[in-house]
């Protein structure tokens, strides 16, 4: 039987084999760990009617424990070296496809449409590039595609946050577009000593729960991250004095807006729910130029 990529012994022969140098600014790290990985396409959720989205295949680490798992796998990657080197390593499966796309630029949609009418469901698992992971999940999040779920490696620090709740130093503009969006959780907790090489922070897997719809109702939906991140943008001003500023709208307007929302003015962003960011956006739409 043919040893699995993820094995110490078998990524380095493949480095070996193919003189590959890898690129510490496309985020290559090679994970080493098929307990880590079996963990992740279990929190995935995965089956035989699962068609699969991944990131950043890199040597095929996760894509091949995927394709063992899943109906089809679609595995997007940058590097242009990598792709005759994954198309030699999971030469043995025939439900992976391999594109060679920015996944940031690539029009995910279009695929979606083309490969997932013989699928039940549809799952984003990868091991992500961690220096794009929150452009990533957010150009996928916004564009509202039939995904049910995320299950993706990244920094811990940024899993950390995307989990956090009001009145916590992670929270801020960014975890509440996620939350707004999905419902994360952390799901494993990864030493640096999997990967190939070792990257120089703690990673985790979070699993994002994807919302059938927003967690609340808005008016306008730019319009309210528009006041999220507003409300950010100084971590320690007040909110009257953030929005103030982002918004340019009439002090007058603005205090009257809290008033009605029962916002005290001198709390910071951080204090506020998604709840009261809904509400509060909502009436500031009243008096939006
Ligand atoms: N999945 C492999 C594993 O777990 O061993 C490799 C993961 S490595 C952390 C991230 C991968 O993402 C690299 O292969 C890198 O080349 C690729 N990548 C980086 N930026 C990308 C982008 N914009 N679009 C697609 N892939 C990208």
């Amino acid at each position: 039987m043919n040893k699995d990529i993820a094995t110490v012994s078998k990524t380095l022969e493949i480095i070996k084999k193919y003189d590959f140098h890898i690129k510490k600014s496309l985020g290559q790290n090679f994970i080493v760990d098929t307990n880590i990985l079996h963990k992740m396409i279990e929190n995935a959720g995965i089956t035989d009617e699962t068609m699969v989205i991944e990131i950043g295949p890199g040597i095929g680490s996760l894509t091949e424990q995927l394709a063992k798992k899943a109906k089809k796998v679609i595995a997007y990657e940058i590097d242009q070296s990598l792709i005759p080197i994954l198309q030699d390593t999971l030469k043995q499966y025939h439900n992976i496809k391999i594109i060679h796309e920015d996944i940031l630029k690539v029009n995910v949609r279009k695929m979606i449409d083309e490969e997932s009418h013989d699928c039940r469901d549809i799952v984003v698992c990868a091991n992500l590039p961690y220096y794009i992971t929150t452009p990533i999940l957010m150009n996928l999040l916004e564009q509202k595609l039939p995904i049910e779920r995320f299950c993706v490696m990244m920094q811990k620090e940024v899993a950390r946050r995307l989990c956090g709740g009001p009145k916590t130093k992670e929270y801020n503009a960014l975890t509440i577009a996620i939350q707004y969006y999905t419902v994360p959780k952390i799901v494993i907790n990864v030493p640096h000593t999997v990967f190939i090489p070792k990257p120089n922070v703690s990673s985790a897997v979070l699993k994002l729960e994807v919302r059938k719809k927003p967690v609340v109702e808005v008016i306008d939906e730019k319009f309210f991250f528009k006041v999220v991140r507003g409300s950010f943008i100084q971590r320690r001003k007040t909110i009257y004095n953030n929005l103030k500023q982002s918004l340019s709208i009439e002090p007058n307007y603005l205090l009257k807006a809290l008033e009605m929302v029962q916002i005290n003015p001198s709390t910071r962003g951080e204090a506020l729910t998604i709840e009261q960011f809904a509400l509060l956006s909502d009436e500031l739409l009243k008096y939006k130029k």
